[in-house]
């Protein structure tokens, strides 16, 4: 009798699985082709709930797994925007990686604050430094995932533009969200370790965001 009960709660559990996965699935999707989002908070909640399966459930049907990572980043952006928006550009900290650098920079490692861009004019973080400069927002170059952690913790900031790969994204906006801190993501075009590409535009517009006071 127990043995026979306890059965089919585990098969109660076991459908109940299924259909959220195929309804977080569905509604990924959805927003990912539509760029309508929808249940916003839902969707987040099951992605950081069932990251790992949504993610090897897409790998076994061949679709690129980031998609995950893509509408989750995109949620976010949708609902940090009014927050970020919101500070003053004092209050940023424009996160880089270091990937994007041209091989042949010159710049130093500080094992406070990352690395220190010269302007040298080999990689467009020259001219990213100089509109941050303007801007008043403080620019930092990570060289790896713990030291973007560092960077956090030095800078301390009330607004943060992440530059990043989708999962590295999913990951460092997740971790904003714990702390408090409204991010806005952008993710890299091409990926690897060195050589990287990013929309600079888009960087430049999500550092400018502001709220548009009616007159
Ligand atoms: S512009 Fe800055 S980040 Fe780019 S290569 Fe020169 S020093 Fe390095």
């Amino acid at each position: 009798m127990i043995i026979e009960t306890l059965g089919k709660v585990v098969i109660i559990f076991a459908i109940a699985f299924a259909v959220l996965l195929a309804l977080t699935l569905f509604l990924c999707f959805f927003i990912f082709r539509t760029k309508k989002i929808i249940f916003p908070n839902f969707v987040l909640f099951i992605i950081s709930l069932l990251y790992e399966p949504l993610r090897r459930l897409l790998s076994f049907f061949r679709v690129d797994p980031t998609l995950i990572d893509r509408v989750s980043v995109e949620i976010r952006n949708a609902l940090n925007y009014l927050d970020f928006a919101a500070t003053s550009m004092e209050e940023r900290v424009l996160l880089l990686p270091q990937c994007i650098r041209s091989m042949e920079c010159p710049a130093k490692l500080s094992s406070v604050d990352g690395i220190h861009c010269m302007e040298c004019g080999k990689c467009a973080i020259a001219e990213l430094s100089a509109i941050s400069k303007e801007l008043g927002i403080r620019m930092y170059i990570s060289p790896g995932g713990t030291f973007t952690g560092r960077i956090f913790m030095h800078s301390r900031p009330k607004a943060v533009v992440g530059v990043a790969c989708y999962p590295n994204l999913y990951e460092g906006m997740l971790n904003a969200k714990l702390m408090g801190v409204p991010a806005q993501g952008v993710p890299l075009t091409t990926l690897g370790c060195v050589n990287t590409t990013v929309d600079y535009e888009e960087i430049i517009n999500k550092c400018k965001m502001q709220i548009t006071k009616s007159k």
